[in-house]
């Protein structure tokens, strides 16, 4: 999608942070990091929300994991311990509408998240 900023990340058109890089996924660094480790991966197939997952994208999104596990390797916080997240829609704080998995680390995490 042109107008997308995750997409433009994807296609070379802005160059983020990047951390991770495969046929299927792009991870970068948060730019408003809320931990220490900040980390989000995204499908460079543009999917806006969880919403408009279809059994069709259940590989992707096991990629997406099995990419924020890597990352979580190479951070060194596997053993520790590490939060993944994604937001749907507004009441979650969905900001960007291209999905995207949140891997966050490095400090204690709070439960309930807020
Ligand atoms: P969400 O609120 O779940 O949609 O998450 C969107 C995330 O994208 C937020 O944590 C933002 O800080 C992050 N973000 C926005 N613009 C950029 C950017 N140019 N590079 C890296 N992260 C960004
Ligand atoms: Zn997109």
């Amino acid at each position: 999608m042109t107008d997308c900023l995750f997409c433009k990340m994807v296609n070379g058109d802005i160059k983020p942070d990047t951390v991770y890089e495969d046929d299927d996924v792009l991870a970068f660094r948060d730019i408003n990091p809320q931990a220490p480790v900040h980390v989000l991966v995204v499908p460079k197939t543009h999917i806006a929300t969880l919403n408009d997952l279809d059994p069709a994208h259940a590989p992707l999104i096991g990629k997406l994991y099995l990419a924020a596990q890597k990352i979580a390797n190479d951070e060194g916080v596997a053993e520790r311990g590490y939060r993944t997240l994604i937001n749907c829609n507004a009441e979650a704080g969905q900001s960007v509408f291209h999905i995207h998995l949140h891997l966050l680390a490095g400090r204690a995490m709070g439960w309930p998240p807020g």
